[in-house]
């Protein structure tokens, strides 16, 4: 039994005229203590949704499906009463743009505290001295404790969300592009704080982020959505070298080379609509090496290795 198992995951949301949209389709992975998984792709490729969905946080239109177990406990079952009980506890998020993880009204200290206190975890003084070990622990001064939200730095803030999302002592924190808006400098900093905490505390990390330069930075995996669907799972090392998808190829050439010695390439087309149903491959308008039957038969999920697994008809004659 791993900490984290997610199965079958399934997202869709009810829209005005009627349609639904499938935002999220059969997402399975797992993840053990201290283990760092990136959850890549576009925008609109379902990797945000699918870590709401984690939380409990989507909006009524939602109707989610599948099974999120944290120790084997399902925390889909039991609705928002249940949800209330293990976000922050089990799982918790550092949302994308800190400054709109935090109330501008309250100190840090507060709303560090806060969470605490609905969760049992803490109260008063000793509430207050955790704050401030929680806020040295993400290399900030515990004196931020008496600090409002604007009177800190982009780069700040963000390690003040680590503190807050840390404040429950969750066993799997969700990072939602934790470095957009930062500096380079900031970035690279919240990055290895991320990696060292997940390590030093045994955290499960999933980090949300388009771009593979982040990932390969801070986790061993990476998972590949596109169009609501993981296309493609493994550890970057395999993916970098010999990734079986070609969105995963063209994401990785779509990635800065940092000795600029090769061009940047851009991804062709666009991804599909989510509110219409895709016969085949919904990757096939976009992908260079199709096949007559791409547009036909959806891709099954095939193993390529043990926790390497793609979803692309080549995979299948390879592994025929
Ligand atoms: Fe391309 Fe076909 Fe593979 Fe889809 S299944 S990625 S269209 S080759």
């Amino acid at each position: 039994m791993s900490l984290l198992e997610v199965e079958a995951l399934q997202v869709w949301f009810d829209v005005p005229h009627g349609d639904r949209v499938h935002a999220v389709r059969e997402v399975d992975f797992r993840l053990d203590p201290g283990q760092r998984l990136g959850l890549v792709g576009e925008s609109g490729s379902g990797k945000t949704t699918t870590i709401l969905a984690l939380m409990g946080l989507l909006p009524p239109s939602a109707t989610v499906g599948g099974e999120v177990r944290v120790h084997g406990n399902d925390i889909l079952e039991g609705g928002e009463d249940a949800a209330r009980r293990y976000r922050w506890k089990d799982v918790a998020m550092v949302f994308q743009g800190a400054m709109n993880a935090f109330n501008p009204v309250m100190t840090i200290g507060w709303q560090i505290v806060e969470p605490m206190a609905v969760h049992h975890v803490a109260r008063g003084s000793a509430a207050r001295s955790k704050a401030g070990d929680l806020l040295e622990m993400v290399g900030l001064p515990a004196t931020v404790a008496d600090k409002y939200p604007h009177e800190l730095s982009g780069g700040m803030r963000q390690r003040a969300a680590i503190a807050m999302a840390l404040a429950c002592q969750p066993k799997v924190l969700l990072a939602d592009e934790p470095t957009t808006a930062l500096d380079v400098m900031a970035q690279a900093q919240v990055l290895q704080l991320l990696k060292r905490l997940s390590e030093e505390l045994d955290l499960a990390l999933v980090l949300v982020t388009h771009d593979l330069a982040v990932v390969s930075q801070v986790c061993e995996r990476a998972a590949v959505m596109y169009a609501g669907q993981v296309v493609e799972i493994g550890t970057m090392n395999d993916l970098y070298h010999s990734a079986r998808h070609p969105y995963t190829r063209l994401l990785f050439e779509a990635t800065p080379d940092p000795l600029g010695e090769r061009a940047v390439a851009s991804i062709p087309g666009s991804p599909p609509r989510l509110d219409q149903e895709v016969t085949g491959c919904a990757f096939q308008p976009r992908c260079s090496v199709a096949m007559d039957s791409c547009d036909r038969e959806p891709p099954p999920v095939r193993e390529v290795a043990p926790a390497w697994r793609a979803a692309c008809h080549h995979n299948d004659e390879d592994a025929l």
